[in-house]
């Protein structure tokens, strides 16, 4: 059993400085955030923060600054996303996040009010998870919130050691990430089937390895699933593969074989001439890759196959697209797989999608709100998978007094 965690529930907000840690860290291009799902993920936690009367002093990273001021990786500029996402509410910036000016600015808030600090990674001390600048954090506040699940795998200041220096609680985002994927890793309804894609074997095999133990089917396909192949003894002629991870393959399939666990890989394949968008294509046995051609996508027999192996499940989790879905020709399979997913939530399965490019795939087809859950966490939902301790997390549990946290 997951041992518990405290959660805002817990925490009595009014008049006190609550320092939050959030992800702020999206993609902006030509000063414009151009996917915002993070912010409008966390702003309920923060806007609840405020309503109870809370002084919210918002903490976050972003870029990689490592360590110095660098102007591009200011947060100034979130300043207003920000305040869009808490519906106008005013963002009060602060120039630093410790020192003279974030005490000044946190000094004038009144409760309800939001100040957001300057990018924490602008101080060394961040990254190396130091002391003396978890201390300068937590004289700005009378408690610490973590709703940066996103950043929960890093044992950085503002994610684990300010967390051993102030009553702490996980914020509405981090409690929703760990019940999705709890559901999936603990006591899941049965039948549990991972799905997993993607480009490589080599950053998945930990994942793989910790499911294996947990599903009942696994469902392989995208470039990964080449590997597999190729452990089959099959050619898979130019595509993206891993020879030297053939083994691991087989030790996975093996693996799943002493346990009664199904595996379904592509019986046929999408080959296409180039990786380009425009190349000459088309779909083959997949023992019948051409040397000189790239499997790009699963054919409509695996999907009619994966649909099959899906058809009972109660709780599924994909990860990792089924092709090369950025250029449209090859993005089918992973279409199909988004769509089936989508069907299977709505008639009630639980369905938990983790991973930057296949959560964009779902968003992409406009089926985000009828998943389970869409992890906001690349790295930190698949560390969590891979049965790892998030040092994020881990300094959020309720555990008896004396036993120190892992950082
Ligand atoms: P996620 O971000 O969901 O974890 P990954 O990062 O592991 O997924 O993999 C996504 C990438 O895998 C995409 O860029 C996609 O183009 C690529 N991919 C999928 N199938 C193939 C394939 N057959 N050959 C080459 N690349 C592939
Ligand atoms: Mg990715």
């Amino acid at each position: 059993m997951m041992p518990s965690y405290r959660t805002i529930d817990a925490l009595d907000a009014a008049g006190k400085r609550v320092l939050i840690r959030v992800d702020l860290n999206v993609p902006v291009q030509n000063g414009k955030v151009t996917d915002a799902t993070r912010i409008m993920k966390t702003a309920p936690t923060i806007a609840e923060l405020a309503s109870r009367g809370a002084k919210v002093i918002v903490l976050s990273h972003f870029g990689r600054p490592k360590g110095a001021r660098v102007p591009a990786m200011s947060l100034k500029p979130l300043t207003e996303p920000l305040s869009d996402a808490l519906d106008g509410r005013h963002v009060t910036f602060a120039d630093d996040c410790i020192g003279d000016t974030a005490a000044r600015v946190v000094a004038s808030l009144g409760d309800g009010d939001v100040a957001l600090l300057e990018n924490v990674r602008f101080h060394d001390g961040e990254e190396a998870n130091d002391a003396g600048f978890a201390r300068a954090l937590a004289t700005l506040g009378d408690a610490y919130v973590n709703d940066a699940f996103s950043a929960a795998h890093r044992a950085h200041a503002s994610t684990a050691r300010l967390a051993s220096l102030l009553p702490s609680y996980a914020g509405r985002l981090m409690a929703a990430e760990l019940q999705a994927l709890e559901r999936v890793l603990e006591k899941p309804e049965r039948p549990l089937v991972a799905v997993v894609g993607g480009a490589k074997v080599s950053t998945k095999i930990e994942l793989l390895g910790n499911l294996i133990g947990k599903v009942d089917t696994l469902v392989l396909g995208g470039g990964m699933a080449n590997t597999f192949l190729l452990a089959q003894g099959r050619s898979v002629g130019k595509s993206l593969a891993e020879p030297d991870r053939a083994d691991d393959a087989r030790r996975i399939l093996a693996s799943a074989a002493a346990r009664g666990v199904e595996v379904i890989l592509p019986v046929d394949v999408v080959v296409a001439k180039e990786v380009t968008r425009g190349s000459e294509y088309k779909t083959l046995a997949a023992e019948k890759v051409p040397a000189s051609w790239h499997i790009v996508d699963v054919g409509k027999q695996t999907i009619a196959r994966m649909t099959d192996a899906l058809a009972t499940a109660r709780t599924v989790f994909w990860n990792g697209p089924m092709g090369v879905f950025e250029i449209p020709s090859f993005a089918a399979g992973t279409r199909a797989m988004a769509r089936l997913l989508a069907e299977k939530a709505q008639g009630g399965a639980t369905v938990v999608v983790g991973g930057g490019d296949s959560a964009a795939a779902v968003h992409q087809l406009g089926l985000a709100e009828t998943m389970t859950h869409i992890s906001t966490g690349g790295g930190a939902s698949l560390e969590f998978l891979e049965g790892r301790e998030l040092p994020g997390v881990t300094v959020l549990l309720d555990r008896p007094a004396g036993v120190a946290a892992n950082s």
